[in-house]
């Protein structure tokens, strides 16, 4: 089992298939003739593809995913809960020369909601970073640097805030706890809408 930042290629037929257990599991699944396991991928964006040889028996393949349901639900609902780049939002798919342009302002931006909002919190934190990421809206290192996607320059102020006060919270909680939302909520009175809002895109 694999966890991948970027689509794989796999080449063969694609069926969607649906397990039903305690907790139905919606996956893609990829016949492949170059395949030689059943394998199981979850994205961040929460997709999950199972390939399978060209020639494995449906009830092979939905016995496998039963078994690693409980793994694919954990895996799942880690990523759910990481902020990801959505195209629903209108966010510019950006190239090297946006990220140059924008990266100061991205930058100044950042500092000025972290220092505000961190006159709440009053952590420490170290080094902020302006990234130009594909997929991650921003992130918090043990060490305790932030780093943050350029694009933010492009998020309406509520998302941009909720976006900051969730790495600043990493300071202090490093993981989607309760505790952690808890303290998203200290300042973000409506952090699951604008979670899912930053999530799905709506
Ligand atoms: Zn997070």
């Amino acid at each position: 089992m694999t966890i991948l930042d970027s689509e794989p290629i796999i080449q063969g037929l694609e069926v969607n298939g649906t397990f039903h257990s305690t907790h139905p599991i919606n996956y893609v699944l990829k016949k492949s003739v170059r395949a030689r396991h059943i394998r199981i991928t979850v994205f961040r964006d929460g997709k999950v593809v199972v390939t399978a040889p060209l020639l494995t028996a449906r009830f092979l393949i939905e016995r496998f995913v039963s078994k690693k349901s409980s793994w694919i639900a954990k895996k799942v609902s880690e990523f759910a809960a990481r902020p990801i780049i959505q195209n629903p939002l209108g966010i510019p798919k950006g190239n090297r020369r946006d990220f140059l342009k924008f990266k100061e302002q991205a930058r100044a931006l950042a500092h000025e909601r972290l220092e505000f909002f961190n006159r709440h919190y009053t952590l420490e934190y170290k080094r902020i970073s302006i990234k130009n990421q594909k997929t991650r809206w921003g992130s918090c290192s043990k060490r305790g640097n932030l780093s943050f996607n350029y694009r933010l320059v492009f998020l309406s102020p509520e998302l941009r805030d909720y976006l900051i006060v969730h790495e600043l919270c990493h300071l202090k909680e490093f993981n989607h706890s309760r505790k952690f939302w808890e303290l998203v909520g200290e300042v973000i009175l409506d952090y699951k809408k604008l979670s899912k809002t930053l999530r799905t895109g709506n």
